[in-house]
């Protein structure tokens, strides 16, 4: 097998890891950063872009009072019912809050735009800001830091296994190149950052971490996130934290930006059909896993003109924030980047969005079967009208799908995720299951996930830039051995 000598290797090529290779390099270390697929990025670069932070330029220059207190107090608002703060690891939770400001300040430095700040309940004054590009953005501009700082970027390279020495220590990792299959064994003098995202897409660790036999088979996005970096480290003995994949499986268009049509479409009165232009499922008891056994695993959202009324419009917005839609009570069809909350004029760029003056011509422009669409929506209207009975046990149908003009968004997929992570501390270093950090070993963003709390908008990307500096800054600090200097 072939060697090589670096101080920091660096496993993932999204947000965390590319952070963590300008870090490491910053305070003048050498740094390979090895990247599975073809393209860095990873979740990042698909994500919508938006960070929320407090105390911030925008907040300010929209006359906003706002500190990292507020919003810790307001963030943990979000834990879920049946879970308590003492559920999660409150030091890295503050972390992550504190760390929001600093990594919005530097990305704007970068050269990222951003808009807002946005309202987001709970949070009691607007804190969302969303990257005018998109998360692809932030993927660009921390590649081109990176490779500014002289980090050598190898793509199509994937870590496997790491390697240890006789205290313990992780000494490197071994790298496959995936056109050749040749291994490399990668000397990392000074540490090993794992950075490589969730593991949605890992069956069996999934299936241990609670995914439900129903979930199985539905993809993951990203649909190659194997969590190779939790894997590895869970092999040389590194503890885990929230580790879950039995969340719900979540709708979200096939079309870039990748977006997920908000479910309360569906309590306001939304359908859902198959591209065979049926429905499957009860649209307001978890209808993703039926949508995901459908036809190509596609479906298409559908709506009327009195659903379309209850959204907000531009008209609604006041101030730099879109924040029409809570001040008047109204929906809003997505989270999107840029705008933080899309209405349907800003669906009508998409090519997944239709709308017609009836509901043969929405099947024509959709693609959908004209006649068995038709025939949809006509048992819909009964069961609205109080006809019939929903065959599917919904209850509140709402006022039915006969008012044009008709709406759809779709093909829709469907994927699944994980949460959590590797244990970490406060300085990103990798905890064993004991607790005591594995020396020369350090994980960030969604391998080092941890137990922090990480829910809401915009706070996993924090998490990933914050904890991906934390990581390449300490791991580039680690002092060499006698023998190495
Ligand atoms: C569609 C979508 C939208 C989102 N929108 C938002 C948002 O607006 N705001 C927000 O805060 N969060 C958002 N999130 C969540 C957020 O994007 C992620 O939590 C965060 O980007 C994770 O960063 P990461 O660096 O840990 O992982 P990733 O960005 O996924 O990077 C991991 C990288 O590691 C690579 N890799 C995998 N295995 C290996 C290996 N063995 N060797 C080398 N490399 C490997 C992967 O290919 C990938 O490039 C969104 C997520 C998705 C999927």
């Amino acid at each position: 097998m072939n060697s090589e000598t670096w101080d920091v290797l660096v496993a993932g090529g999204g947000g965390a890891g590319l952070s963590a290779a300008v870090s490491a390099a910053r305070v003048g270390a050498s740094v390979l950063l090895v990247e599975k697929t073809a393209e860095l990025g990873g979740a990042t670069g698909m994500s919508v872009g938006t960070i929320s932070a407090a105390g911030t330029a925008l907040q300010q220059a929209a006359g906003i009072v706002d500190d990292v207190d507020a919003h810790f107090e307001d963030y943990l608002e979000l834990i879920p019912a049946g879970r308590t703060r003492g559920s999660y690891d409150l030091e890295l939770t503050r972390l992550l809050i504190d760390s929001a400001p600093g990594v919005l300040r530097r990305m704007a430095t970068l050269g990222v735009r951003f808009s807002g700040p946005h309202p987001e309940p709970p949070h009691s004054v607007p804190r969302m800001h969303n990257a005018v590009l998109g998360g692809s953005v932030y993927i660009r501009k921390l590649a081109r830091e990176a490779r500014d700082a002289g980090v050598a970027i190898r793509t199509l390279a994937s870590i496997a296994a790491l390697d240890r020495g006789g205290q313990g220590e992780v000494t490197g990792a071994v790298v496959r190149a995936a056109a050749s299959g040749e291994r490399t064994r990668i000397h990392a003098r000074r540490g090993v950052a794992l950075a490589t995202g969730y593991f949605g897409a890992n069956a069996s660790l999934a299936r241990r971490y609670g995914r439900s036999p129903e979930t199985e088979g539905i993809g993951s996005l990203p649909e190659d996130a194997t969590g190779d970096g939790i894997s590895a480290a869970m092999e040389v003995g590194a503890g885990v934290g929230e580790m879950d994949a039995s969340s719900p499986p979540i709708f979200r268009t096939r079309e870039q930006p990748y977006v997920r049509p908000e479910p309360h479409l569906f309590e306001a009165g939304a359908i859902l059909v198959n591209v065979q232009g049926r429905r499957f499922a009860n649209e307001l008891d978890g209808p993703e896993s039926a949508a995901a056994r459908q036809p190509g695993g596609e479906s298409f959202i559908v709506f009327d003109s009195q659903l379309a009324a209850r959204i907000a419009s531009a008209e609604d917005d006041s101030g730099p924030g879109r924040n029409g839609w809570l001040s008047h009570r109204k929906l809003f069809l997505s989270t999107y980047p840029a705008i933080a909350y899309a209405y349907i004029a800003d669906y009508r760029a998409r090519a997944d969005f239709f709308e017609a003056g009836s509901a043969a011509a929405l099947a024509r422009v959709s693609g959908l079967p004209v006649g068995r669409f038709e025939e949809t929506l006509c048992k819909v209207n009964r069961i609205a009208r109080g006809e019939s009975l929903d065959p599917f046990g919904r209850r509140r149908v709402g006022p039915g799908v006969s008012k044009p003009p008709f709406y759809a968004i779709g093909p829709l997929g469907v994927s699944v995720s994980s949460s959590g992570g590797l244990k970490i501390d406060a300085n990103a270093r990798v905890l064993d299951t004991s607790g005591i950090p594995i020396p020369r070993l350090y994980a960030a963003g969604i391998n080092g996930s941890s137990n922090a709390f990480i829910a809401g908008h915009g706070h996993a990307l924090v998490w990933a830039f914050a904890t991906g500096q934390i990581a390449g800054r300490n791991a580039g600090s680690e002092r060499l051995d006698r023998g190495e200097r």
